[in-house]
């Protein structure tokens, strides 16, 4: 899969493309991650600016439409795989897993990251890009929701996890889109806290059920929006807790 990010600042992404999974994923040319200038684009060969003043009034400064729009055309232009194109936006649709796991199926996505007070709305009417929001809050640019938005797909590449199904049951996931059951590894007792006992005993039958009403009952108490039947959380009420 290849990723291109367009951005103001292309070395925010330094440290978080030279490390651990991502870095990884990179080497074993699993994913291709493209980061592209947009100043390299600026119609001023003096300053190389890219922004200006609101037709209008108000503060802040937004980023020209004319050197967005030819960025992306000449780096689509650069690779015959048609790219998904998306633009990081608070007003966008907010990114979710079942999003992840689709823009997971494309070969290639191209990310826009804006700064200031964000594009012109030429940009949006012109290129037509999908528009994602990682959450209801304001962020001073477009590179860390960018990073949520690879770091989010990368993972679900197949040969990136060293387990494929590791992403299956994750929270929100595939696997049943409720929140993941509780997890322990050694040792088996700390501080008075027991692993419980199911899990040390080799019944995967046993196992897989405690696992799935553990799921169901931390989902019932803490998201029951995800839960599938809401006519189902009455019935696990009086479970006993699990975290
Ligand atoms: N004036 C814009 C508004 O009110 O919608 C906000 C601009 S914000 C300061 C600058 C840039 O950060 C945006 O163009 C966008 O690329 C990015 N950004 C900020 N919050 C974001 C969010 N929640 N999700 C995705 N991108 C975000």
């Amino acid at each position: 899969m290849r990723f291109d990010i367009v951005t103001l600042f292309p070395a925010i992404f330094d440290g978080y493309l030279t490390q651990s999974l991502l870095h990884k994923a990179i080497q074993r040319q699993l994913v291709e991650i493209h980061r592209h200038d947009l100043r390299d684009w600026s119609h001023d060969p003096k300053h190389h600016k890219i922004d200006d003043r609101p037709f209008g009034g108000g503060p802040g400064m937004l980023i020209q439409a004319p050197p967005t729009v030819e960025c992306v055309e000449d780096i689509e232009r650069a690779s015959p795989v048609p790219a998904r194109r998306i633009l990081l936006t608070p007003q966008g649709r907010r990114l979710d897993q079942p999003l992840a796991e689709d823009l997971a199926t494309s070969p290639r996505v191209l990310l826009l990251c804006g700064r200031y007070e964000g594009f012109d709305q030429r940009v949006l009417d012109i290129l037509q890009p999908e528009e994602i929001s990682i959450g209801d809050f304001v962020l001073n640019g477009g590179e860390v929701a960018a990073m949520i938005v690879v770091d989010a797909v990368v993972r679900l590449l197949p040969g990136v996890l060293g387990d494929e199904l590791s992403n299956f049951d994750d929270s929100f996931s595939r696997g049943n889109r409720m929140l993941e059951f509780p997890q322990y590894t050694r040792p088996r007792e700390y501080r008075g806290h027991r692993v419980p006992e199911v899990l040390l005993e080799g019944d995967h039958g046993r196992i897989a059920a405690w696992r799935a009403e553990a799921s169901l009952q931390r989902t019932t108490q803490r998201r029951s929006d995800l839960l599938p039947d809401q006519a189902n959380t009455n019935k696990h009420e009086n479970s006993p807790d699990f975290g």
